[in-house]
């Protein structure tokens, strides 16, 4: 019961990471609020749907997770969106997208969470970049950009917070078996279970993440075990090499 008494905001909480963060905050003792567009099917001891993109839903949430769970030590920006393809086949509409969920959103969610954690004495942000936003990929140049943002505001902020024993980190997958992987191959004519297989082939541990792979090590970046733990990327990627 590593997150008994804490009371953690989620975003994201309806795709495939982020249930399996909410389920395991909640089973190891956390109150979480959880976020996305649509949460219904979410348990959880606060429910606060909405946009990302729209800056006063964004802006209000860590102090809406607040009033509804009567505190807040974690936040964890999980929402993620992905736009793939080089940048001279990008829209205007992808590129707003993908800078409103990937970057806007958890830069309103930090700013606004600093002070709530700094006025109880700390706490600890997990914010999900991606293996490509350290080392950047092929055809994915406005994803691996916002996830390059990410990690960047994440090394930031985890020093420029540290002295009010607020700990932010972020971790950064490689492919992992979720929705988001799934969708991409649908899109693109493939049998998601198939690519899945051969994705995994390419993976020195011989498969592709597991939600669970990626949300363990959100959980322990989250806790007391990584109370030293400031501004770092933490990479998970079965031991591929990216980029
Ligand atoms: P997912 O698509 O299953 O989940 C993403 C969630 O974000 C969805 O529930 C979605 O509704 C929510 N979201 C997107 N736009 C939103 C908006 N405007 N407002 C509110 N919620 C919104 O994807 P996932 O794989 O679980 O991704 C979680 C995180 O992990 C993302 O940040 C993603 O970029 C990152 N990531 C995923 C992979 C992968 O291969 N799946 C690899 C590296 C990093």
């Amino acid at each position: 019961m590593r997150f008994s008494g804490k009371k953690a905001l989620v975003t994201g909480a309806a795709g495939g990471i982020g249930q399996i963060i909410c389920a395991l905050l909640r089973a190891e003792g956390a109150r979480v609020a959880a976020a996305d567009r649509d949460c219904l099917a979410i348990e959880a001891e606060a429910i606060l749907s909405g946009d990302l993109r729209e800056q006063a839903y964004a802006d209000g949430l860590p102090r809406a997770a607040a009033d509804a769970l009567g505190g807040l030590d974690i936040i964890i920006n999980n929402a993620g969106v992905i736009t793939r393809g080089p940048i001279t086949e990008t829209s205007d509409a992808d590129l707003a997208l993908s800078l409103g969920v990937n970057v806007e959103a958890p830069f309103r969610i930090c700013r606004a969470s600093i002070p709530i954690l700094a006025d109880a004495g700390g706490g600890a942000i997990v914010n999900t970049a991606s293996c490509w936003g350290v080392h950047p990929g092929p055809n994915h140049a406005v994803y691996c950009m916002t996830k390059a943002a990410v990690a960047s505001l994440t090394q930031c902020m985890g020093r420029d917070h540290a002295h009010q024993n607020i700990r932010i980190n972020a971790v950064c997958p490689n492919e992992v078996d979720t929705p988001m992987l799934r969708t991409g191959f649908q899109k693109r004519g493939f049998d998601p279970e198939t690519a899945i297989e051969e994705l995994g082939k390419t993976v020195p541990l011989g498969r592709v993440a597991t939600a669970q792979d990626i949300a363990e090590v959100v959980l322990f970046l989250a806790s007391d075990a990584a109370r030293y733990m400031c501004g770092a990327l933490v990479e998970v990627n079965g031991g591929k090499p990216v980029g």
